[in-house]
């Protein structure tokens, strides 16, 4: 039987209910709308992450081995520069835009009126725990809302540091964290938000989706899919084969919603492909990569099982052509390469999230559209060419989250892009001024005086009046 204090602990959706009540009640205080209050909150991150650089990327070894200089560069830093970039740009983000009114409504003026949104929640992933928990929170406060974060049950130990670490420096009156899992985000998701902020899969995102149907709650739903990678022949292999490794498994051993899923080049390129990734693989990562400390293991022994399932298929067992070593008892896989693997394959039906990388070869590199075209928008594709009419053609036929011709993963660091999917890969983006919209209404504002009173839109209706 659970202990009174232990009872007193139970997230669930009462607690939620008086939750979701305190923030309703210190957002309309007005409280959360000054730019002192949105400045100082940012301010104080920027110290957080100086103060605790050490045990967040404690944290992050912990959750995933995730190594030092990834921790600092993808997650601390990432979360630093949007905090600057917020801080420098907020007032003039939060400013009213001017905006042009017609003959129709002649005398007038109109402006946009950056409106905060209320109360919000925050759902993130395990994959970069910090940084997906702390960016969308960035683009919450700067935009003026009071907000609950809940971070992934699969990282616990940056889930309880956060959980630790916000009150200490953020106003908690304002800024709530809930940790748990499937039952306390369900509490969270039966209250009415004002917006909803998720990243992680498709199928949960259709639960917050649903749930948020109910109260008419915009979404933002910040989901994954196969990012494929098109590698045309004529280009500089080393440089791309580089990058390729740093998009896949120099970010969290390709457990990064945006790493490449899946190769396509021609049957000409692809063993110049793979001979240059064994090569760069094994400078980077050693001969034995599975004692390497540069790469992350897996996060947890759900993923390690699923991963192994997609490698040990009949179908595509034999298909290894570098890697394929794991190591279950400490949950790494090496980075792993394999070479015509079947479309029906179940590593090309679902989003790997894993180190293993399949190459599929064609005739032509322009089939690669079709293939590409023929699974669901991926979040990311990228491009390595120096043709500029495939290019071209590329841009014109894939549609995805977003782009990058001649290396991987590089738009998430790029402010002034939009981040985000499309179609089932996402809705909504953020990043920059983009995560300070994504969490404010822009209220149209139309001024008029008492001067000039045309009476045309006035009864009597008599056609007389339009030809005035
Ligand atoms: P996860 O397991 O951490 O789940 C995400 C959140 O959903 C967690 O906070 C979890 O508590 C909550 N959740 C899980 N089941 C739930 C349920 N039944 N009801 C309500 N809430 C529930 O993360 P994940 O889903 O394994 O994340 C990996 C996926 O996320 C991949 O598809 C990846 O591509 C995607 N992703 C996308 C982005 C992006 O920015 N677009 C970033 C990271 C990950």
């Amino acid at each position: 039987m659970a202990t009174k204090e232990e009872e007193n602990t139970v997230f669930d959706v009462e607690a939620a209910n008086v939750l979701t009540k305190e923030l309703r009640d210190v957002f309309a205080s007005g409280k959360t709308r000054s730019y002192e209050w949105r400045i100082s909150q940012l301010k104080s991150i920027v110290k957080m992450c100086d103060e605790h650089e050490e045990d967040i990327v404690d944290a992050l070894r912990q959750d995933l081995s995730k190594p030092q200089l990834e921790s600092i560069v993808y997650e601390l830093t990432m979360v630093k520069n949007s905090c600057t970039l917020a801080i420098k740009e907020l007032k003039h983000w939060m400013m009213p835009e001017k905006a042009k009114t017609s003959l129709t409504t002649f005398p007038s003026s109109a402006e946009i009126v950056s409106e905060p949104l209320g109360a919000v929640l925050i759902i993130s992933a395990w994959n970069y725990p910090f940084l997906l928990s702390m960016d969308p929170l960035i683009g919450a406060i700067a935009a003026g809302n009071a907000m609950v974060l809940k971070p992934s049950e699969v990282a616990p130990a940056t889930s309880s540091l956060l959980a630790k670490l916000l009150p200490e420096y953020l106003d908690c009156s304002s800024i709530k964290v809930v940790e748990g899992a499937v039952s306390e985000t369900s509490a969270l998701l039966e209250q009415k938000w004002d917006k909803i902020f998720y990243t992680g899969n498709g199928r949960v995102g259709r639960i917050v989706m649903a749930a948020a149907a109910k109260h008419l709650t915009p979404v933002v739903l910040e989901l994954g899919g196969k990012s494929p990678v098109v590698v045309d022949s004529g280009i500089d292999i080393q440089i791309a084969t580089r990058r390729i490794i740093v998009g896949k498994w120099g970010c969290n051993n390709g457990q990064a919603c945006i790493s490449p899923d899946y190769i396509i080049t021609t049957k000409d390129c692809a063993e110049k492909l793979v001979d240059s990734l064994k090569k760069e693989l094994e400078a980077f990562y050693g001969k034995n990569p599975l004692e390497s400390k540069d790469l992350s293991r897996i996060v947890n022994s759900n993923h390690f099982s699923r991963l192994t399932k997609l490698l040990d298929e009949d179908k595509v067992s034999g298909k290894i052509v570098y890697g394929g070593e794991r190591d279950e008892a400490n949950l790494r896989i090496a980075p792993t390469i394999l070479l015509g693997v079947p479309q029906n394959s179940l590593i090309m039906k679902e989003e790997i999230f894993g180190p293993l990388l399949p190459i599929l070869t064609v005739s032509k590199i322009e089939d690669s559209f079709d293939i590409i075209k023929s699974g669901t928008k991926p979040l990311a594709a990228y491009l390595f060419t120096n043709n500029k009419k495939l290019k071209e053609q590329f841009l014109m036929s894939v549609s995805a989250g977003g782009v990058v011709i001649n290396d991987t993963t590089l738009h998430l660091a790029v402010h002034s892009v939009p981040f985000g999917g499309v179609g089932e890969s996402g809705m909504g983006s953020y990043h920059g001024k983009f995560s300070f919209d994504a969490f404010t209404h822009k209220k149209a504002v139309v001024y008029r005086s008492f001067v000039g009173d045309a009476s045309v839109r006035y009864p009597p209706y008599t056609l007389g009046k339009l030809r005035l």
